[in-house]
């Protein structure tokens, strides 16, 4: 499989390259040259395939053959090592809950997958590769969980002081190995600009081999769609759903949309937006404007210019007519996120996190408009990730999973950093 730029001013690459390279030298976005198709035989087989073939699978033809078979195995019985069940809220709704692994939230799948990738891809190499990136919170937990103890790979993750929330902290700070985690005294943005500049100064990528562990990275991005096959598994009713997903930068939604391409039964997919709405906004208008961000409760959706709707737009060869038959938009407020959470812990007894929350109001909507149809909204974060909107919308605190108490006995390790890049780079070269 080759990939190519979406801004076609760079040679298509293999999948190693892809993964190593992260975007193109163009500055686009990779996107496979072709998409494989399922087989008859695996989605009849589909119910019975245990996650590990299910995922080697899926993700063989993308790799093709810069992983061994057996390498490939191993690396995708790693990612999925950890339960995704579809757990019925209504009569007509089911959460799709992939907040089971190390860090409680769905970026995990496509961190292992991505991490392992790498790992392989530098063996043999004679120095180490260094990730380099910044966090406002998530995915540097789940990029630090992803590498920890990969060999030849070493993670430094840049955070702002005081600005993570405590159990956040715990995740990036504790795990030593491989992983270092710098304290910048500033904010995100200042993370953001110091990781940016280091990737731009050759006196030191040409002395440390830096790669960044970018959401836009083709690694982390295709994993994504095992959950719609996951899902699809446990799925039981005749019809095919209506899946609805959380989106801020529309890599997961754009993944599902992929599977779909390959052949798997989905009814109709909802692209699930907080007041951060360009998606949504195109979907209703056919023109997609960039917006810039604003800040709401579900954070991790707080994208202004969602970088993977580019792939979206590919997938589809820019019709819009033909993607709006498939795909609904839908902003939600704050208040009517908040509202979800608190409803449906009453009436059904299951706590939505934010995310999840966006996205249930927006499945809910459109049910209502087709009442013999039923699906499922992705669960992409546990609610203890958000204790603080959470906890007073239901009068209770929630319980951390007992698989993470360990994580309240291990000391903070972070080495604190002045918000200047020639901190970093003498932190990164001593
Ligand atoms: C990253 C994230 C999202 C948004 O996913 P995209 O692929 O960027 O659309 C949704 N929910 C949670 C909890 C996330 O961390």
């Amino acid at each position: 499989m080759q990939y190519y730029s979406l801004n076609r001013q760079s040679p298509p690459i293999d999948f190693r390259a892809a993964t190593i390279a992260g975007q193109a030298p163009d500055g686009g976005l990779y996107f496979p040259e072709t998409i494989p198709q399922f087989s008859a035989e695996f989605l009849d087989s589909l119910p019975t395939l245990s996650p590990a073939d299910l995922a080697y699978q899926v993700m063989q033809p993308y790799v093709g053959d810069t992983i061994p078979a057996a390498e490939l195995r191993r690396i995708c019985a790693e990612t999925v090592n950890f339960p995704f069940p579809l757990v019925p809220v209504t009569g007509r709704i089911s959460a799709l809950e992939l907040f089971h692994g190390p860090t409680l939230a769905f970026k995990d799948v496509g961190a292992r997958f991505m991490s392992r990738c790498l790992g392989y891809f530098s063996r043999g190499e004679s120095a180490p590769v260094t990730v380099l990136v910044a966090t406002s919170g998530d995915t540097g937990g789940a990029v630090a969980h992803g590498f920890l103890g990969v060999p030849g790979v070493e993670v430094v993750i840049l955070y702002p002081s005081g600005k993570v929330s405590p159990l956040q902290e715990l995740q990036l700070t504790t795990l030593g190995q491989n992983i270092t985690a710098l304290e910048v005294q500033g904010n995100f943005d200042d993370c953001q600009a110091l990781v940016k500049q280091a990737f731009k100064d050759d006196s030191l990528t040409s002395r440390r081999t830096l790669t960044s562990a970018n959401s836009i990275n083709v690694a982390r991005w295709l994993p994504q769609q095992l959950y719609y096959l996951f899902a699809l598994q446990q799925w039981t009713p005749a019809a095919p759903p209506v899946i609805s997903v959380p989106s801020g930068n529309f890599g997961n939604l754009c993944a599902g949309l992929l599977a779909h391409a390959s052949g798997l039964p989905v009814g109709h997919f909802i692209a699930a937006c907080n007041a951060n709405d360009a998606g949504a906004e195109y979907l209703r208008t056919a023109i997609f404007a960039p917006k810039t961000a604003v800040a709401t409760i579900s954070n991790a959706m707080d994208v202004g210019h969602p970088s993977n709707f580019v792939r979206i737009l590919e997938l589809f060869k820019h019709e819009h007519a033909t993607i709006s038959q498939l795909l609904n938009g839908y902003s939600v407020s704050d208040a009517d996120t908040s509202a979800t959470i608190r409803r449906v812990e009453a009436e059904r007894g299951y706590l939505l996190d934010p995310h999840g929350a966006v996205a249930f109001f927006a499945l809910e909507k459109y049910l209502a408009d087709y009442p013999a149809a039923a699906g499922f909204l992705l669960a992409t974060a546990h609610p203890v990730k958000f204790p603080e909107v959470v906890e007073p919308l239901i009068g209770r605190p929630v319980e951390l999973p007992a698989a993470l108490h360990y994580l309240l006995e291990k000391p903070k390790h972070s080495v604190p950093l002045a918000p200047s890049y020639e901190a970093l780079r003498t932190w990164l070269l001593s």
